[in-house]
């Protein structure tokens, strides 16, 4: 038996990146998985391909988190397709650096609107269907203890998503829903490709401050996810687990 056997979860943002491995990594371990996109169909039809392909059991279903009625959708989806929800994992997010001086409404905006807003609506959202022994994973960011510059208003939002899950592990306890929080450090994937991260002076920086000496893979990021899913950590709310290879 799997750990998550009879389990279904609903990963945001698991088109690629991180989230494709989160959604990967539950249905090894048993869930059935709703794998949530906002604009990457094929990307996360490959994902429920590979899944299906090995055996397991998930879904693709497009929703735009920060949009309340979408949220609220993706949710009741996941319930339609597999019958019940025992575990939600927020990990749709973007990143946008800018000095202060160039810091516009629209960028906050867009990082807020998604990091923050979209980890409210997706939990409030799910929280109407999450029974006991239901779990929260809420992918936050290492950055908010490293103090990197222009990463004012990115390291802002994941800030608010520490703070949110703090709120959150206490409020939804009493129902035994668990809440943690995985903060990554630099995760090579598609966004920090497109970001121009991954190969730059910035990531060979990093890699020489990370005491495990290399940058991290979404499988690194995606097997602590599914172990806080999981009860293995049951006697585990209110949780930051840094998966960074040791750089704070
Ligand atoms: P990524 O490769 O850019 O993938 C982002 C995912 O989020 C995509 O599946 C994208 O869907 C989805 N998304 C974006 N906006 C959305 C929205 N409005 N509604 C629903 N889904 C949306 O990102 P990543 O590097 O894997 O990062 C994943 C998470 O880890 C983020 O929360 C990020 O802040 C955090 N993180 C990343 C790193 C890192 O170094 N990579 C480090 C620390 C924390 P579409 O492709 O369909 O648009």
């Amino acid at each position: 038996m799997s750990k998550l056997d009879g389990k279904v979860a609903v990963v945001t943002g698991a088109s690629k990146g991180i989230g494709a491995a989160i959604a990967r990594a539950l249905a090894k371990d048993g869930a059935a998985v709703v794998v949530n996109y906002a604009s990457s169909k094929a990307g996360a039809e490959a994902v429920v391909a590979a899944i299906t392909a090995a055996g397991g059991r998930a879904v693709a279903v497009q929703a735009d988190v920060s949009q309340a009625a979408q949220a609220q959708a993706l949710i009741e989806a996941a319930v339609e397709a597999f019958g019940r929800l025992d575990v939600l994992v927020n990990n749709s997010g973007v990143y946008e650096f800018s000095a202060i001086e160039e810091v516009t409404e629209a960028h906050y905006r867009r990082l807020f609107d998604v990091n923050v807003l979209g980890v409210l609506l997706a939990t409030r959202a799910a929280a109407r269907h999450l029974g006991e022994g239901g779990s929260i994973v809420n992918i936050s960011s290492a950055i908010t203890r490293v103090n990197t510059p222009a990463a004012s208003v990115y390291s802002g939002t994941k800030g608010a998503v520490n703070a949110i899950s703090g709120v959150l592990a206490n409020e939804l306890a009493p129902r035994r829903i668990r809440v943690n929080v995985v903060s990554p450090g630099f995760v090579v994937t598609e966004g920090t490709h497109a970001a121009g991260i991954v190969g730059s002076e910035m990531e060979a920086g990093l890699v020489a401050q990370t005491p495990l000496g290399r940058s991290g893979q979404p499988d690194d990021i995606a097997s602590v996810v599914a172990f806080l899913a999981s009860d293995e950590a049951r006697w585990l709310t209110g949780e930051e687990i840094t998966a960074s290879g040791g750089i704070r």
